[in-house]
């Protein structure tokens, strides 16, 4: 279950670990892509955490129940504490 305080570690998404700087770039946001056109905009400023939740919200994703879909269509969240690894794009460490 995800509590709504404090910024989770990281994301798992497709197989591949994120750290929360670098899951907005993880997306399938491009043309055709599931999430075509959601892609974050040059110069707005939003966490990861709102970015995925207006993606959820548009596309009907329950965010609050991880059991309704699979980390290969949306980032599941990884708290501090549970399974570490490195973010695919930067390689920093990712929960643990
Ligand atoms: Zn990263």
């Amino acid at each position: 279950m995800r509590d709504s305080h404090g910024e989770p570690a990281g994301y798992i998404f497709n197989a591949e670990l994120y750290c929360p700087a670098h899951i907005a770039d993880a997306l399938p946001t491009g043309d055709g892509d599931a999430y075509d056109g959601w892609a974050v905009a040059a110069g707005i400023e939003i966490t990861a955490e709102e970015n995925l939740d207006e993606i959820a919200i548009a596309f009907g994703i329950d965010r609050d129940d991880e059991a309704t879909f699979d980390s290969s269509e949306f980032p599941k969240v990884i708290r501090h504490g549970q399974l570490g690894g490195e973010c695919g794009a930067c390689g920093a460490p990712v929960g643990e």
